[in-house]
């Protein structure tokens, strides 16, 4: 198990989750690990990879059994992406598929749905992903233009989508729409639909250059008379959208924290091991008084973050998570991410800033933790109207 200078295994683990970190931890560091800067030049993930992890049980680990999932908890899905962070394999989000999309499909989709794509995606076989945002409209998305259009048994779908992570490899999409030919309170309102890649309409753009997270396949989509059957309305009702998105944001929140804290103990430890190695004036930069500080500073900070996170996990096992604790997390984790990963890149000095040292990697891929998700400032929005 990939213990660090802060890292400690949360208490929640009982046998069996021990048991299952240890697999993934192994799967990690033997599988992706040594092939994590291929990845992010060739900007995805191989499909064998995915194959490979659906083997190894790491898809839809949280999903019901009886369709192909592992019938686990939400706790299983945090170890994943502990163990993939503390590793630096955090450019596989398998983490979408598993945890953010798939909640929509098992809580809310039909019998049918479940039936045909949880086995898929459980074996690697099908990523999903979920397109929201457009080029004109992220934070408030009562702003979308992507519309659906009822006709007879279909909605047909038109529109542009963007920033979609994994959007590039996607086989099968929650799309975000409003239907056209409501009431205009209705047209504010959202419905989310599943789309399959292969549908008729259906076409992907560019592959977006970003400063990280490379190997996320971010992607545009364009939606031109796109043909879906009813039944593709998530929930089955018209606009319901946005309450649908409320019953799963809180996880995608936590899931943002998750990777915020198991980068921040990745970088305390590659930090405090060069550190060690690395001479100056005759002496290890450790030995510095400012070292010692700036690095105990990280690990106090490290340990508040991980007190914290992990009390929001156990909440979250108990349905006892509210909106604003997730708010908080989202955007205390990702602040302190981005401090402590800048801390740490100083102590490297110029190899910090050179992309084949990993904690330069991390201070690009830790970035975009304050944007989505919903941005930071969206999140004190958030927080602020509780008080
Ligand atoms: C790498 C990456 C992956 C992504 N993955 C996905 C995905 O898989 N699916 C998906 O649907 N989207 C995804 N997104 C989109 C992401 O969720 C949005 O970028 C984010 O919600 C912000 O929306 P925006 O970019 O339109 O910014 P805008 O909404 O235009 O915001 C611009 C700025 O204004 C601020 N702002 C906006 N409203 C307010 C307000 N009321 N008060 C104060 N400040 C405000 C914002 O905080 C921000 O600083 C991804 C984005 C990136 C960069």
């Amino acid at each position: 198990m990939s213990e660090s200078n802060t890292y400690v295994i949360p208490d929640y683990y009982d046998e069996n989750l021990r048991i299952f970190r240890s697999a993934v931890d192994r799967f990690a560091e033997k599988e992706c690990a040594p092939h994590t800067e291929e990845w992010r030049r060739e900007g995805e993930i191989p499909r064998s990879i995915w194959r490979k992890a659906g083997e190894a049980g790491l898809l839809m680990a949280s999903a019901p059994e009886e369709y192909g999932g592992g019938g686990a908890s939400f706790a299983y899905e945090a170890a994943i992406i502990e163990s993939f962070g503390l590793c630096g394999v955090h450019q596989f989000v398998l983490c979408v598929p598993n945890a953010v999309f798939g909640p929509y499909l098992f809580s809310l989709g039909t019998e049918a749905q479940k039936r045909e794509w949880i086995p898929k995606l459980a074996a690697g076989e099908w990523i999903g992903a979920i397109a929201m945002s457009e080029p004109n409209t992220g934070s408030d998305l009562r702003g979308i233009k992507t519309t659906a259009v009822r006709d007879g048994n279909n909605y047909i779908i038109n529109g542009q989508k963007t920033f979609t992570t994994l959007g590039y490899v996607a086989d099968i999409l929650m799309v975000a729409c409003r239907v056209e030919g409501r009431t205009e309170i209705d047209k504010s309102s959202v419905s989310l639909f599943f789309v399959e890649a292969d549908s008729p309409g259906f076409s992907r753009g560019r592959k977006l250059d970003k400063m990280g997270l490379e190997a996320h396949s971010t992607a545009e989509l364009f939606f031109e008379d796109v043909r879906v059957p009813t039944d593709h309305l998530l929930g089955g009702a018209e606009g319901q959208g946005f309450a649908h998105l409320m019953t799963n944001l809180n996880q995608e929140r936590l899931i943002v924290a998750l990777e915020a804290m198991a980068m921040i103990d990745r970088a305390i430890r590659e930090t405090t091991n060069y550190v060690k190695e690395r001479k100056a004036f005759g002496q290890p930069i450790f030995d510095f008084q400012n070292t010692q500080f700036v690095l105990a500073d990280c690990a106090a900070k490290a340990t508040a973050a991980r007190a914290f996170v992990d009390a929001c996990v156990k909440r979250h096992l108990s349905d006892d998570l509210d909106a604003v604790t997730a708010a908080k997390a989202k955007y205390w984790l990702s602040e302190l991410q981005g401090e402590i990963i800048d801390k740490c890149l100083q102590l490297f000095g110029g190899y910090g800033y050179i992309n084949e040292y990993p904690i330069s990697g991390m201070y690009r891929d830790a970035r975009v933790s304050r944007i989505y998700g919903g941005t930071n400032e969206i999140m004190k929005l958030i927080i602020a109207r509780s008080m």
